[in-house]
């Protein structure tokens, strides 16, 4: 074990802000009596009033937990909305709303009431939660409460048990729940196996969660359906939106309409004393403290959401946002070349053409309103032959903003503009998202590293405009940049100090960490030059030095590979420092070309620190 300094330690004792909050909601409400614990379920009765526990899970998978977070209470109604979202992803939408309205009803949870086609109002009611389990048994058969149960489970992120006391008291007491089911098997909602539904239904109200279970299953809610502590994709997104729509119409009883006037969170309660809230793309929030007011809901976990939405204001319908920040910086090509080395012919082309390409770096969500107005700001200025998106920091995709990128990049192709994506990786689900989009699209292509796109693009613009790359060319040592201005001469000396290298792709030429003792001038090939975790420095060409720093280091500070089968011209750094001795003149443009050369590499890096700061 390793002990830790005092400061450590109190650094790692700090509370977390929300944390911080939590607790003073846990302090200050604590002192709320009021209410009643439920007792028309006898077992009910038995909760102990002072429990009070409250846990915030957030959608990076972070779960805050205060007070008696981890105490077991029974999840009665706040089933509903996950066997709705079950029932439409295992029978699909127009069966279960064939069956089941989406209205508020006004009335109470348990209210004998069907709406004017004889259907449940809602799946929060009673009625409708019934009805819904109806749906699972006539498509599971024996098999319904098994799936009820592993999919709440997979909405915790951990196996629930199942109160067999609850479960029994209830099914011994619930006559009420069983005359609404004769309405609905009257009414052909359901099928002729009530006690067998009511038997699913009771067993489901009586699963155990606790507050952090709740907020687990909120936040997944909030995920689009995906548990943020397990990564695993519980329910569609579809069957997750309608749901969070029904809360938020109905979820809290007959109080769901004020509810959702004064705290704008989508949310669901249960007689049992829990109370979960699911704010979409932000966190999901659950709360126990068995004591419930004439509505039926925890009369502390109310104000716990009160204070939640109105200290941070949090009500889902006061929000903005700026499409603007989309954009982290945009450029052309000549602000931010690639980091391969070109020689003089090919960097001229490059620089004639640089307002050809135009680069977009973009952040945070695609969403209409950022893809939108991205495409205004690149109509905005002169048309580029192309364009370039990196969208390494982009970390989700809506819908619409993926329809929207697939209409500009169709309008693009009729300009004959050339698309190039950067940073998504394939096979992930932004990756996925685009490419249903724009697969279509011929005038597409993507490459993982912007440098790489960049780099990519360069090719082109040389190839259009006369210039050509062969890398099977060889250039001798007069053709070298580091050598320039040297005479046919010293040339030759330098030369007969050289032994000509081969190798195969891959093979690595320089290794970090070892000596410094040699030259290398490549003839032929490409090579790049890499830090040891992979980031690539430079792509040199025939005609380029590397291990050139060996006249400034001992040791190598970086990686060289081979690119392709290469050969170069290695010269053993003694020899080196021998030949400028003899050829001081020589020996002082080496150094000045030296000088020359770092210094345009560092202009680049500059530049491109520049444009992400200045933006
Ligand atoms: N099992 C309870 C019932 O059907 C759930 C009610 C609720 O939590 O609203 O009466």
């Amino acid at each position: 074990m390793t002990s830790q300094s005092p400061a450590a330690d109190a650094w790692t004792r700090s509370n977390p802000p929300l944390l911080r909050f939590l607790n003073a909601c846990l302090n200050e409400f604590s002192a709320e009596t009021s209410g009643t614990v439920a007792d028309y379920i006898p077992e009910l009765s038995k909760a102990d009033p002072a429990h009070f526990g409250i846990s915030l899970a957030t959608l990076d998978g972070h779960v805050y937990e205060v007070g008696d977070s981890r105490v077991p209470f029974t999840i009665q109604s706040m089933s509903k909305p996950f066997v709705f979202a079950l029932a439409l992803d295992v029978l699909g939408a127009s069966r279960v709303e064939s069956a089941i309205g989406v209205e508020p009803s006004g009335d109470p949870f348990n209210s004998i009431r069907l709406n004017s086609d004889n259907h449940p109002f809602n799946p929060m009611v009673n009625a409708g939660a019934i009805a819904c389990t109806g749906l699972i048994c006539e498509s599971k058969g024996d098999a319904a409460f098994e799936e009820i149960h592993k999919a709440l489970g997979r909405f915790a992120g951990r196996e629930l048990d199942v109160d067999e006391a609850v479960y029994a008291s209830e099914s011994q007491t619930g006559d009420r729940n069983r005359a609404i089911a004769y309405l609905l098997k009257t009414n052909a909602v359901i099928a002729d196996n009530v006690a067998a539904v009511l038997d699913v239904y009771f067993r489901q109200c009586a699963v155990l969660v606790s507050a952090r279970d709740i907020a687990v299953m909120a936040a997944t809610l909030a995920n689009r359906g995906i548990n943020p502590v397990t990564g695993e994709q519980v329910m569609t997104p579809y069957a997750i939106s309608r749901t969070l729509s029904v809360m938020t119409s109905s979820g809290m009883y007959d109080y769901a309409g004020e509810w959702i006037y004064r705290i704008g969170i989508p949310a669901k309660s249960g007689v049992g004393g829990g109370i979960l809230a699911a704010l979409p793309a932000r966190l999901g929030l659950g709360s126990y403290s068995p004591k419930l007011d004439k509505h039926g809901n925890s009369v502390r976990g109310i104000k716990v959401c009160e204070a939640l939405s109105s200290h941070y204001d949090l009500h889902m319908l006061n929000r903005s946002d700026d499409a603007r920040n989309a954009v982290i910086a945009d450029y052309d090509i000549g602000k931010s070349p690639s980091r391969r080395v070109r020689r003089p012919q090919e960097r001229e082309i490059i620089a004639a053409h640089d307002q050809d390409v135009w680069i977009i770096e973009l952040v945070g969500t695609l969403s209409l309103s950022a893809v939108d107005y991205v495409s205004r700001r690149l109509a905005a200025r002169p048309r580029p032959q192309f364009v370039i998106f990196d969208l390494h920091r982009v970390t989700s995709t809506t819908r619409a903003g993926a329809r929207l990128v697939a209409e500009a990049f169709a309008e693009l192709a009729t300009l004959n503009v050339t698309v190039v994506i950067s940073g998504v990786k394939r096979a992930s689900r932004e990756w996925d998202s685009l490419r249903e989009w724009t697969a279509e699209l011929r005038n597409v292509r993507d490459f993982y590293l912007l440098d790489t796109a960049i780099e990519w693009v360069e090719d082109q613009i040389v190839y259009r405009y006369g210039g050509s790359i062969d890398f099977h060319e060889t250039t001798e040592l007069d053709e070298q940049l580091l050598l320039a201005g040297l005479s046919e001469e010293e040339l030759a000396d330098l030369a007969s100090l050289c032994t000509i290298r081969s190798y195969q792709a891959g093979a690595k030429i320089v290794a970090t960490g070892n000596p410094a003792d040699s030259l290398f001038f490549l003839r032929s090939g490409a090579v790049h030059v890499t830090l040891p975790d992979g980031v690539r420095l430079a792509t040199l060409t025939a005609g380029m030095a590397f291990g050139e720093m060996a006249l400034l280091e001992s040791t190598r500070s970086a990686d060289v590979l081979a690119d392709m089968s290469a050969t170069a011209y290695e010269v053993p750094l003694g020899d080196f420092e021998r030949f400028r001795k003899q050829h001081p003149r020589a020996g002082e443009r080496i150094m000045r070309n030296l000088a020359q050369l770092l210094a345009d590499r560092l202009i680049v890096a500059n530049a491109k620190v520049d444009i992400l700061t200045s933006m």
